[in-house]
């Protein structure tokens, strides 16, 4: 027999004792009974996944059923595992949000991938925490987000951590900018500190996400201190603007530290201008953020590429994984280019975790500690179902039916396309009724419609405001989504209004 190679992975004899229970004690089970669970909550999985199509959209939680879920009734007495799934079945999985449904258009939630769903479970059995220790899946982690760098198109070297969301990894982009900016200053304690965080002004377009001036808030900026740039008819950022209120406010004697911009704006999907941005904070000693939690990946698309020249330049970005590629809710990005800064701003040393200063713990780069390793196998495993090609495409189809949305839009009389874009957001309003005789409350219709739509269960869709006006919006955001998807929409909003607008 020919000598098995030194891989350092020996084979190991089963250590499950299958016809024994073992363990005892009140979480223990046994082998067969778990086993068995688990294969029927496979099966339901598979099944629940496979039918959603046919069912309702979304289905408002009854107001009782709200109550005894929200109530909190523990029994003194521990129930059998198999409860769980019958559990879920009738009480969970009849609710959703509704973002596994191909004809979801509300918010940027994408069902879950296929891949992702099995890797949740299977991490989910290793169950490593991805802060401290050494472990597969923490150097798995550093594997996925230099992949995710490389798919955005940042610069070689960057480095970074999976959070739970872009909420998340906006606070600690934020959060890395500001140590690095009082660093800078030799600020860091003391007097000199307090002087200096007193007057630390940030910026961010008026179409900014609320996360933004929630990690503000959290950092400890007061409001009047995260700025409001004012966009341009496209919705994104002007830079002329921009310039302007940084040369005031340092003239008043305040320090411009950062710059948030938005790659894909969550009302509208608007770009701003990166490089532009980028010029102003090189000159002003200013560290660029962009927040791309739904667009960060845009540069993969050949047709919206050329908004995203200047990406290696960024000092860091936001991208969720568990919106364009669809990886399992709890997977979003810090990328940071130079990713010393982000363990300048969050290594903290502890006696009882002790950990190796060569190739540091990813606690050392984010607030978190203890933390799922299934975000790394969960966005690896989606990753790897897609690679490079499958993720262009999936951003492409995205786009694609954006367009067709926008035609269909283009071509009825009873539509008018508001906003929108370059990335698939698609802000709409009906038009005008044409009996004037009719009272006509237009500024409601559009929430109503949307209300409508969604309690019939067929397409859901959001609202937004444009302009100070309430509009429709509908974002593609599913690899289930097809045309006849839109053609459900734009049907259902017609319907609506003409159901609305009889009464
Ligand atoms: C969704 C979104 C966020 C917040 O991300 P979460 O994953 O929901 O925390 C931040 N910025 C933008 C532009 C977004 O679209």
């Amino acid at each position: 027999m020919p000598t098995p190679p030194k891989t350092g992975l020996q084979p190991h004899p089963p250590t499950v004792r299958p016809d024994s229970d073992g363990a005892t004690g009140p979480l223990a089970v046994h082998p067969k009974v778990f086993r068995d669970e688990l294969t029927a909550a496979a099966e339901w999985v598979a099944d629940y996944l496979g039918r959603i199509a046919g069912r309702p959209v979304a289905r408002p939680v009854p107001a009782a059923h709200r109550q005894a879920l929200a109530a909190g009734d523990l029994p003194q007495e521990g129930q059998d595992l198999g409860t769980l799934l019958e559990f879920v079945d009738r009480a969970i999985a009849p609710y959703p949000t509704g973002n596994g449904h191909p004809a979801f258009f509300a918010w940027i939630n994408s069902p879950p991938s296929p891949a992702g769903v099995i890797a949740e479970l299977l991490a989910t059995a290793v169950n490593a925490t991805c802060g401290m220790g050494e472990h597969a899946l923490m150097d798995l982690e550093r594997g996925v987000v230099r992949d995710l760098a490389s798919l955005a198109g940042m610069a070689p070297g960057t480095g970074g951590v999976l959070t739970s969301g872009g909420s998340m990894a906006n606070l600690l982009c934020l959060g890395a900018a500001r140590t690095w900016f009082l660093r800078g200053r030799g600020a860091t304690d003391g007097a000199a500190y307090d002087r200096a965080h007193t007057r630390l002004t940030a910026y961010h377009s008026d179409q900014a996400h609320m996360s933004v001036a929630k990690a503000a808030s959290v950092i400890g900026l007061p409001p009047w201190r995260l700025r409001a740039v004012p966009t341009t008819s496209q919705r994104h950022m002007d830079v002329e603007a921009l310039r302007a209120m940084v040369d005031a406010d340092r003239a008043s004697g305040l320090l411009p530290f950062c710059v948030v911009s938005n790659l894909g704006s969550t009302a509208s999907g608007a770009v701003d201008p990166i490089e532009a941005i980028t010029a102003v904070c090189r000159d002003q000693g200013m560290w660029h953020h962009a927040d791309g939690a739904w667009g960060g990946l845009g540069a993969l698309v050949p047709e919206l590429a050329p908004l995203y020249r200047g990406v290696a330049d960024l000092d860091s970005l936001t991208v969720d994984p568990h919106k364009t590629l669809s990886v399992p809710v709890g997977c979003g990005a810090a990328l940071v280019t130079d990713p010393a800064r982000l363990r300048d701003a969050f290594s903290f040393r502890a006696s009882y975790l002790d950990g190796d200063q060569d190739w540091p713990w990813l606690s050392d780069y984010t607030i978190e500690l203890t933390r799922p390793g299934t975000r790394a196998l969960t966005l690896w495993a989606t990753l790897r179902q897609l690679g490079r090609s499958g993720a262009t495409a999936l951003l492409q189809q995205y786009q694609d039916l954006a367009h067709y949305l926008r035609r269909r839009i283009q071509g009825h009389p009873g539509l008018e396309l508001c906003a929108g874009g370059p990335l698939p957001v698609v802000c709409f309003r009906l038009t005008a009724d044409p009996d004037a005789s009719r009272p006509n409350p237009q500024a409601d219709l559009h929430a109503a419609v949307a209300a409508r739509v969604q309690a019939r269960g067929h397409a859901y869709l959001a609202t937004v405001s444009h302009d100070g006006e309430t509009v429709l919006r509908a974002c593609v955001c599913n690899y289930l989504t097809t045309t006849d998807d839109v053609d459900t929409l734009v049907q259902e909003v017609l319907a609506a209004a003409d159901h609305l607008r009889a009464r």
